[in-house]
């Protein structure tokens, strides 16, 4: 007789229990870790989608050069999966880099004011369904690290800068580098702002990544996101990831 040990595809715990039958008579199993996310399984999945494995693969595929479509036709499973997938993401997203406010010590950025709060601030084109509507993703990176402190997707108005000037409030930055669109001149003090094509250098070479790694960001294509909702979606599940 051979026994095979079932293990949590969520936590990789051994404490399972069986949990009854699913309508198709598929055995049904409990993960008894408490610190499970999940809980209930199945050892062998008739539905593709419910595995965890791709489950994660649709997170990478999206951040990598896939449209939704693309992912549901490599996975072989429903857009609708994909897309849901995608969606339930939605809710730990954030717009500001909270890890990296964390580890700014007030004492250190007093000692070196020089280089503690230089930003570079832009802002990338893309649409929605179509060219008529235009969608803007505003954001301003370290001008020493190169991370992104905050981001906000809008319109190219003023008030989408006025959003994301009060996202960058707690990182009390000094300086902003910025291009001579207006928005910046009227809405930046004179004495921070510093605008010019030579320092925004690093924000415009990372626009050039978003460009390659996100099929919605790259030009001259004819692929774009249906919904405002999934395109902001993917930009801040793909900036939180690599560029936070
Ligand atoms: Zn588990």
């Amino acid at each position: 007789m051979t026994f095979i040990a079932v293990r949590c595809p969520h936590c990789q715990s051994d404490q399972i229990v069986k949990r009854g039958k699913t309508t198709r008579g598929t055995q049904r199993y409990l993960c008894q870790n408490t610190l499970c996310t999940k809980g209930s399984f199945l050892l062998d999945y008739c539905n593709r989608g419910c595995l965890p494995k791709v489950k994660h693969t649709i997170n990478d595929m999206s951040l990598n050069a896939s449209g939704v479509r693309d992912t549901a036709r490599s996975l072989h499973i429903c857009l609708n999966t994909v897309l849901c997938e995608l969606k339930k993401k939605a809710t730990v997203l954030e717009s500001v880099n909270t890890a990296l406010l964390r580890t700014l010590n007030p004492a250190e950025v007093a000692w070196d004011m020089e280089r503690a709060g230089e930003a570079e601030v832009n802002e990338m084109w893309s649409f929605v369904g179509n060219k008529g509507n235009p969608r803007w993703l505003w954001h301003a990176i370290d001008h020493h690290t190169g991370k992104v402190f905050a981001y906000v997707c809008g319109r190219r108005k003023d008030k989408v800068f006025v959003q994301l000037k009060t996202l960058l409030g707690p990182f009390g930055l000094t300086r902003y580098c910025t291009d001579h669109w207006g928005a910046y001149t009227r809405h930046l003090d004179p004495d921070v702002h510093s605008p010019g094509k030579r320092n925004t250098q690093q924000i415009e070479r990372k626009h050039l990544t978003f460009r390659t790694r996100m099929k919605r960001l790259v030009r001259k294509t004819i692929c774009f996101s249906k919904t405002k909702q999934m395109h902001d979606l993917v930009i801040g599940l793909f900036v939180n990831r690599y560029a936070f």
